[in-house]
Parts: C-alpha cells; structure tokens; sequence
C-alpha cells in the first residue's frame, strides 16, 4: 500500500523492527526468532492486522535486513515496510515522515509497538485505544514496578533506594494523535534529547497522557531466557 493516505478512518499501526536485540546473543536480529514455530515479528504482526480498528502497518526494518523478505507478509497489501535507523526514536520518526508525506489525516490514531512484544493481547490493545478515544489524550500501557530499586553510580557503588511508589514501568501499544506525536518525536531528535519510547518525546513536547494499565504477559523479549516465558504465554494465551 503506498500513495495517498488521507482517506485513512482507523487507527495506524508502526511497528519499530530495526533493532539487532545485542542482548539476545543471537546469530540473528531477535524479532526473527521463533517462539514455537513462528517467528516474533510475524506474531506481533498478527496481533495488529488481526485488530479492526488498524487500516494500515507501517514496519519498520533495518536497510541492512536480509530475513523480512523470507516471511510472508512481504506482498501484505496492510504492510508498508520502511527503512529504519540506528536508534528506535529514528525509526519511528522514518515511520511517520512517511505518513506524513503520503497524507494521513492529524488526527489519526497511531499506535506504536516494539516488534519484540509478541505477546500483547488485543483486550490490552483495546484498553489503550480506547483510553485514547476517550479522553483524545496519549495513551500508555504500564504495569507498577514490583521489586526494591536501588540507585548505583558508574562503580557500582550503591547509592540507596528509589521510592517505586510512584514509578510504573511503560510498556507498548503507546496511541496518540498523528501530529502530535510526529512533532514531538522530530522535536526530540532536533534537541538531542533521549527519548526511549514515544510517550517521553510526548511528555517532554508538554502533552498531557495517560496511563493505562495493562498485562504483566506483555513482556519485550530481550534475553535469551524470555524466549520460553514468551512461548508460555502465548501457549497459555491461545486456551483462553
Ligand atoms: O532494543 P529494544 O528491544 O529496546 O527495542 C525496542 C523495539 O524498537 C524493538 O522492536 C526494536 O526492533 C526496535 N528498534 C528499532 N530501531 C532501532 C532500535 C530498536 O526499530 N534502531
């Protein structure tokens, strides 16, 4: 799908794939692994050309990718691939500059999810859209920060706790209005500002959002281990 976008009435979905997963230790990018017989990227791929309410996914992979094109979804007429770059900030903002140049409405809903968090279920997707169609506000899935954190310094050394009271930890789909978060994302990258997720270039462009929470199963798999928890949830995910 390519050309005019202004006739788009759902929700876009961009999913950030361009990353190598360094942690992961793998011969291969880790959103084409597999958790069971499938690889991670087609299963969160799944999840949101499955999802109604999403007209369009933006993928976004790294120039140097040699697997996307072995999956089947590479002629998807939903699936708009685009070139990604070295931070995830970057490849979200290749992603909306292309939605940008090809028309998409402002207000259209966007949702942005990291490829590596397969195991995000359409009840948690439909929280947060709707948290986002409520209040017109951004939106974020999180869950609370369960264990005692502790602040060190570059040695080491421990500093002592952190209140974790009032922390949360932010998870993905994050949902915001187009232009908002097109703005606040290219105003991040211009100020060289570290923005790990879309929620903070949001915050720090002055938004007010909200949080949501979510499920804990929406885990980012990161490490070797979160292979087979993920596979446990999603195994788990399909007798429901
Ligand atoms: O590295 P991390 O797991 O935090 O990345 C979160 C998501 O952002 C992943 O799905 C990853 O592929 C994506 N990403 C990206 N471009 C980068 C770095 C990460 O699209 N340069």
């Amino acid at each position: 799908m390519q050309g005019d976008l202004s006739t788009i009435k759902g929700a876009v979905a961009i999913i950030p794939a361009a990353g190598i997963g360094e942690r992961m230790k793998a011969s291969k990018p880790k959103q084409y692994l597999k958790v069971g017989d499938r690889t991670i990227l087609g299963i969160t791929l799944d999840k949101f050309l499955s999802y109604d309410s999403v007209e369009l996914v933006v993928l976004v992979i790294s120039p140097s990718d040699q697997y996307f094109q072995d999956l089947r979804y590479i002629d998807h007429e939903k699936i708009v691939v685009i070139d990604g770059c070295d931070e995830r900030v970057g490849s979200v903002h290749n992603a909306l500059t292309f939605l940008f140049d090809n028309g998409l409405p402002d207000n259209t809903a966007i949702l942005v999810h990291d490829a590596a968090r397969p195991c995000v279920t359409h009840s948690d997707i439909d929280k947060v859209y709707h948290s986002f169609k409520q209040s017109n506000k951004p939106a974020f899935l999180a869950v609370p920060v369960v264990d005692t954190l502790h602040k060190i310094d570059d040695n080491q050394h421990v500093e002592g706790p952190v209140d974790r009271s009032d922390l949360v930890r932010a998870l993905t789909p994050q949902v915001s209005a187009f232009i908002d978060l097109h703005n606040a994302i290219k105003s991040a990258i211009e100020n060289k500002l570290p923005v790990t997720d879309d929620i903070s270039a949001l915050k720090l462009a002055g938004h007010e959002v909200e949080v949501v929470f979510g499920r804990n199963d929406n885990i980012k798999i990161t490490e070797p281990d979160d292979l087979a928890l993920a596979e446990f949830y999603i195994e788990r995910q399909k007798d429901k």
